[in-house]
């Protein structure tokens, strides 16, 4: 592929390593001409499922929306990067894994807070009360009463 920085048509493998627990290989690119960096990501092209929204409308499943939904719960939290990368990975693993064509969406949201719960608990709550729609405080609180018991 053509260098990022220059355009440069050639640039020469460095490094490669297997990520996201092995389902990628990234790949450590350096351009011959500008000497720049910079790193690409190979992944088997598997088809993802519909999304089957409430009302009844199909979505194809997109991993930009899952992605910035994940990064507006985890803002300002103490999670890495890679800590994001691998619980959309295993997201994305658990929705094709069902094996169906269509999957609802409520079955995709449950898994997101249950990758969030294991990150980090505000991020949790923060996705919970969107997605769950709290009325009130009170079903804040009973969100946040039950994380505490554990
Ligand atoms: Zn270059």
């Amino acid at each position: 592929m053509f260098c990022p920085f220059c355009s440069n048509e050639e640039t020469k493998v460095v490094d490669s390593r297997l990520v996201a627990g092995g389902s990628q290989i990234k790949r450590r690119r350096e351009c011959t001409n500008c000497g720049e960096r910079f790193s690409t990501y190979e992944e088997a092209e598997l088809v993802m499922p519909k999304i089957v929204k409430s009302n009844e409308r199909r979505e194809p499943f997109d991993e930009g929306k899952l992605i910035a939904s994940l990064n507006v719960a985890l803002e300002k939290r103490p999670v890495s990067s890679e800590q994001i990368e691998n619980a959309i990975q295993n997201i994305k693993d658990y929705i094709r894994k069902i094996g169906e064509r269509e999957v609802p969406s409520q079955i995709l949201g449950k898994q997101v807070m249950g990758q969030l719960k294991e990150l980090d608990q505000v991020a949790y709550v923060r996705y919970a009360s969107v997605y769950e729609d709290f009325q009130d405080i009170k079903d804040f609180a009973d969100e946040v009463s039950e994380l505490s018991k554990k």
